[in-house]
């Protein structure tokens, strides 16, 4: 070992201004910053301040005007359209620089809020770049979301613009955005002015005449717009992401620590050089679409994948080995339910052998666990480094890592590694204790959190403070579970809260149940999340039926069911629910769902001396033991 993580990690503690002004030195400001960290308004912290730059300029416009002008800085791979599409620099910054024009000319300025609700095209990647060239404010929403879920992000945002395209894929099926556009400007009490839309040639969108513009004729006569410098600390994005309750919280992501962040850690934690091939797949609608498909690669000068296809079915097993050797990526980013899925329909790994993968030296993987027998199967297959790494939605970069471009540390199965550099982590008791190794307990991080990650949440002040700091002052409040074992690795076992993880998609159960209750039918219900062997976690719901309803339970459940892909999404996956007589309760009638979820699980449980009725857990047992899916 050459000690290269412990001096860096070290330096980015003890003298944090020194190590991100270090690292700022790689992006190319438009006016110098006076402070690196500013502590003035703890415990709300800020970077870079009075500095001013423009992420745009350093992820395209740099690379243009330093050599990389005829590098590829993006491509586009779609098996399910059948179609490939490659952009150099140039090409990509001319495209935005158009795009950037057709925003100015609908009125955007500065701090507007645009909202993006689109496929994995070009042009999702080209409408936020855009945005970010002028310092208007993008709000990517995962095309999978049904309307009623745009609707509230429409509101919290106040988009004044929305991106959107006439339709998505999933595998060989056209799903049609526009009508769930239309129902969510219904729904929303908050109206864009104008919405453009990109006419896929899979389905032809209509269009509202007066509101709706066509993006391909707007691009064609538009006037190239220049880079708006913004300062530091003005918002790049907000992206939304599930807590506890129905209401999505708006992460917001600053221009300078963000871009000083992710450019540190291309080479530090995926040891990527400029000019290598970086594939995140994932969905822009995702963080690590935004960090990892968008903006990091870009501003290191690597060439990005933007893959509209699965790791099944589109068309075989062997589809990631496919594009990991046509474009000779370096580096994957997944989640390890993309391995689950590979490894269910190839166990033996038959399709790796058909490509050559010679290029390919690292498969990062984040979202979710990264459990034993994935990562044992992945690395036996690929050999090469298999490396977990933990973050999310509100930090935007990994919070453990084991770091490939500083120095890569022994692996232990389970384990993210140990603290990424400027993340001092540690694991708190309900009471806000610091446990000691090998206790299990929160994880916390002592504030300030490293640049790059969330100065607060959108115009919410208060929610920040009350969902993060609050719980456990001094500290940013993580919601995941787990210890640090003897030699300083992390173990994340899942959240302390009611946030689920199906397929690597955060969701809040506590946003299911709502739906749920809506129904005329429902009393009272609960959603747990349980193991699910693909998708790792799936909802699970127990329902109390209002007295006198007397229907076809089936077909109950089966609009239950109905009801949450309509107004959540076909990605939440809830299939799966019991009528039960009763809930298990607390005496002050608190639902014991962390109880349920052991019984569910088939762990170890005590019965809560809190609890009212004991027999309860029993019915609750009996009714899993009903259900096929449900291992014990
Ligand atoms: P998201 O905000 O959607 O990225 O989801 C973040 C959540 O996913 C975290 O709070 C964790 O519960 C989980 N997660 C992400 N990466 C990992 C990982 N490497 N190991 C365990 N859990 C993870």
């Amino acid at each position: 070992m050459t000690g290269e993580y412990e001096k860096a990690f070290k330096k980015s503690i003890e003298q944090p201004d020194k190590f991100w002004d270090e690292a700022a030195q790689q992006i190319e400001w438009h006016k110098p910053y006076t402070k690196v960290l500013d502590d003035s308004q703890a415990p709300f912290y800020r970077w870079f301040t009075g500095g001013e730059l423009n992420t745009c300029y350093n992820a395209l416009d740099f690379h243009v005007k330093n050599g990389r002008a005829d590098q590829l800085a993006m491509i586009y791979d779609s098996p399910v359209t059948n179609s490939i599409q490659k952009f150099t620099y140039t090409q990509l910054r001319d495209r935005v620089a158009k795009f950037a024009g057709v925003l100015l000319e609908n009125g955007i300025k500065k701090g507007d809020r645009v909202i993006i609700y689109m496929p994995m095209i070009p042009e999702a990647m080209i409408g936020m770049l855009a945005c970010a060239r002028i310092g208007a404010i993008h709000s990517v929403v995962f095309g999978g979301f049904a309307p009623h879920e745009l609707a509230i992000r429409i509101n919290d945002a106040r988009p004044t613009l929305i991106l959107s395209a006439s339709c998505g894929m999933e595998g060989s099926k056209i799903i049609e955005y526009k009508p769930l556009l239309d129902k969510a400007i219904e729904l929303a009490q908050h109206k864009p002015e104008k919405c453009i839309i990109y006419q896929r040639p899979q389905a032809k969108a209509g269009i509202i005449a007066d509101r709706d513009i066509d993006w391909v004729e707007a691009e064609k006569s538009a006037k190239p717009a220049d880079c708006v410098f913004v300062q530091a600390t003005d918002p790049l994005y907000i992206i939304y992401t599930s807590g506890s309750t129905g209401i999505p919280k708006g992460v917001v992501r600053d221009n300078g620590g963000h871009a000083v962040a992710l450019k540190w850690t291309m080479k530090n934690i995926y040891n990527m050089e400029p000019g290598d091939v970086f594939w995140a797949a994932s969905d822009v609608g995702w963080v690590v679409g935004h960090s990892y498909i968008v903006y990091a690669p870009l501003l290191a000068g690597c060439t990005t994948i933007m893959y509209e296809g699965k790791p099944v079915g589109t068309p075989d097993p062997g589809a990631f080995w496919r594009v990991i050797s046509q474009h000779n990526v370096k580096a994957l980013f997944c989640a390890p339910t993309a391995f689950r899925a590979i490894k269910k329909e190839d166990p033996n790994g038959e399709y790796l052998k058909k490509y050559n993968l010679s290029s390919f030296k690292y498969l990062f993987q984040a979202g979710e666990r990264l459990d034993p027998d994935t990562y044992y199967w992945a690395s036996n297959l690929l050999k090469v480094p298999v490396i977990d790494h933990w973050w999310q939605t509100e930090t935007g970069w990994a919070i453990a890592a084991n770091c490939m471009g500083l120095e890569p540390l022994p692996i232990k199965a389970g384990s993210p590694t140990k603290s990424a550099p400027g993340y001092q982590i540690t694991v708190m008791d309900s009471n806000g204790r610091i446990l000691p190794n090998e206790k299990e307990g929160t994880f916390a991080v002592k504030l300030p959190l490293p640049p790059g990650t969330f100065p607060t949440l959108w115009q919410n002040d208060k929610k920040f403070r009350e969902s993060y700091l609050d719980p456990f002052p001094g500290y940013y409040f993580t919601g995941d579970g787990g210890y640090i074992d003897k030699d300083g690795y992390l173990f994340i076992m899942g959240r302390v809260d009611d946030v689920i993880n199906v397929a690597g998609h955060r969701l809040s159960t506590g946003e299911m149940e709502e739906v749920v209750a809506s129904h005329k039918d429902i009393a009272e219900c609960a959603v747990i999340g349980v193991a699910d062997d693909l998708r790792g976690e799936i909802p699970f719901g127990f329902v109390i039926l209002k007295n006198g309803v007397n229907r076809d339970p089936k077909e109950i459940l089966q609009e239950l069911y109905a009801m949450v892909r309509d107004q959540i999404g076909n990605f939440a996956y809830f299939r799966n629910a019991v009528i039960v007589r009763q809930l298990p309760k607390t005496r002050s009638g608190k639902i014991l769902r962390s109880t349920m979820r052991k019984v569910a699980n088939g762990e170890q449980f005590s019965i809560p001396s809190t609890i009212d009725d004991p027999n309860i857990l029993g019915e609750i047992k009996e009714a899993l033991v009903r259900v096929d899916h449900v291992k014990k």
